[in-house]
């Protein structure tokens, strides 16, 4: 292959004329979005096992992020639309039966229970089981190896039982009648239409203080960025208490302009206003860890030093080891209060949905809405206001522990969990402080296990066979192709450039191949194929 330099082409024009054209390489990439191309493909290297054949294969970076790669970003984002509707309306129970162990499973099983019997009469007789421990462990590993979940065993009870008393200031949650079914109730009408509604609830955290319509507050001063902080930085454990009970759902948390997190979900069925209210009420989540109050150690010099030998944080005056996370959870006293009780607040929104409906394709929008952005990037800040309104957060998330193992315990002179050296309060590298995160570390898009029955993987291979079946592409076996990724220093490395030249020509043709596909389907019957279809 030849290839004209840049030398080698005519110059035109004055500088600014010349200035003023596109630079090649930016359209590359402007047309390449535009075709919905990936602008970062990975190179594989597949070589058909039986005939010998090596090509080469240029596959999306599957990014979520627009900010890194928009198409891959807007992808990701209708397949998230798609898994949301397919579980919403569901008029069927989702299948997820295990499936049946075969012959090696039931043999490892049998295995495991021949050395268990062995091990606890050992252990009955005061023998040593050291070998049959690591024996058993073995076993495990191996009946995980042949396919099977969990363990034969319940994991052993946590070190700790904090009592399940419920607060005084909590209501009782509200009676629910346990229910199988996960699909949502239909009703009648008079005329015999039936409909099965769902609803679309969003959940708030409380409020901190008035806010302005850009979402800053009325007094700063006033305002509780403390608590704000802890609501973020535990809203994922409160949510999972809200799904005290067989809920179907499928949320995404995202920020509200105040900066503060809030949760949309898509429910299956209807619950009432009321019922809904009661059990917001009652649902709150305790973190027992230990007091913040008194500031031990500053930043500035005066900070516990590592001791390598013994593997502790020790106080740099005294040389006093500093409590062990373990010893300062023991120290919480049977008075003593949460140092945190995150709670949703009063305010929320409920709206019955019907499928199919305008209503519901716009709920769908909203939930997916800000998949493609960083949790900060939702509201950009266009004021000093704003500004100085998420600075306030950030600060009060630098010192605030964001798990047992945060380096920031050390500031309050406890060793955080499974402590190592280089730990530096103010300095945590847990997700949470990043100003991106404003506190939440969890996961956007979170989905109940029955929800549409399928994984993300699944719906992606739905879209996948959509296509392969509308191009009339054969399926192949996927054992006839060994894949390697290509680094930059083998031979037949192509360097980026070159890759967004080649995904550009091939969705052009592939874009081709879909229209033709889509209008031999129009002229022979009715059109099943959906106008909006896109790749895996
Ligand atoms: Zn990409
Ligand atoms: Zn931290």
């Amino acid at each position: 292959m030849t290839q004209a330099g840049a030398n080698d082409q005519p110059r035109t024009g004055t500088r600014a004329q010349r200035l003023a054209m596109p630079l090649a390489r930016d359209v590359v990439r402007q047309v390449a979005a535009e075709h919905g191309a990936c602008l970062r493909p990975v190179q594989l290297r597949r070589t058909d096992i039986a005939a010998g054949q090596v090509e080469q294969v240029l596959v999306p970076c599957g990014h979520t992020l627009a900010s890194v790669c928009p198409p891959c970003a807007e992808r990701a984002k209708t397949l998230r639309a798609a898994q949301c509707r397919e579980g919403w309306h569901l008029d069927h129970e989702p299948v997820i039966e295990p499936d049946q162990p075969d012959e090696m499973q039931r043999w490892w099983i049998e295995k495991r229970a021949d050395t268990q019997a062995v091990w606890d009469q050992a252990d009955a007789h005061g023998q040593e089981t050291t070998d049959l421990d690591a024996l058993n462990s073995d076993l495990d590993e191996e009946i995980t190896r042949a396919g099977m979940r969990g363990n034969v065993l319940p994991a052993r009870p946590a070190r700790r039982h904090r009592s399940t008393r419920r607060r005084q200031d909590a209501p009782d949650l509200p009676r629910r009648k346990v229910d199988a079914r996960t699909v949502g109730k239909t009703y009648t009408a008079r005329d015999g239409t039936t409909f099965r509604p769902s609803l679309f609830v969003t959940l708030t955290c409380p409020s901190y203080g008035k806010v302005s319509h850009d979402g800053t507050p009325a007094d700063p001063g006033s305002y509780d960025y403390t608590r704000a902080a802890r609501d973020a930085l535990h809203f994922a454990a409160l949510f999972g208490r809200f799904l005290g009970h067989d809920l179907q759902y499928f949320a995404a948390v995202e920020p509200q302009r105040r900066l503060a997190p809030h949760i949309h979900l898509a429910m299956r069925g209807t619950v009432s206003r009321a019922e809904l209210r009661q059990v917001l009420a009652a649902t709150y989540h305790q973190v027992w860890w230990p007091d913040t109050t008194a500031v031990r150690y500053d930043d500035d010099g005066y900070l516990p030093i590592w001791h390598e030998q013994s593997g502790n944080y020790l106080d740099p005056a005294t040389g006093e080891l500093l409590p062990s996370w373990d010893d300062a959870l023991d120290a919480i006293g049977a008075e003593d209060e949460p140092l945190h009780v995150a709670r949703f607040g009063t305010r929320f929104d409920a709206q019955g949905v019907l499928a199919g409906s305008k209503d519901s394709a716009r709920c769908i929008g909203y939930l997916v809405k800000y998949l493609t952005k960083h949790v900060s990037d939702c509201h950009q800040a266009d004021s000093n206001a704003q500004r100085a309104h998420a600075d306030r957060l950030a600060d009060a998330l630098r010192y605030e522990p964001c798990s047992p193992g945060c380096a920031n315990w050390l500031r309050y002179g406890v060793q955080p969990k499974n402590p190592r050296e280089g730990l530096r309060p103010g300095s945590c590298k847990g997700k949470a402080h990043r100003r991106e995160h404003l506190g939440y570390a969890g996961r956007r898009v979170l989905v109940s296990r029955k929800w549409s029955g399928k994984t993300l993987a699944d719906h992606r291979a739905d879209r996948k066979a959509w296509l392969m079946q509308t191009l009339g592409i054969p399926a192949t076996d996927p054992a006839r192709y060994a894949w390697e990724p290509v680094s930059p220093g083998d031979p037949d490395h192509m360097p980026p450039a070159r890759r967004l030249l080649h995904v550009v020509a091939d969705r052009i043709t592939w874009k081709q191949a879909l229209d033709e596909a889509r209008r031999r389907a129009a002229a022979q019957g009715p059109p099943d194929l959906p106008a909006t279809g896109r790749a895996a």
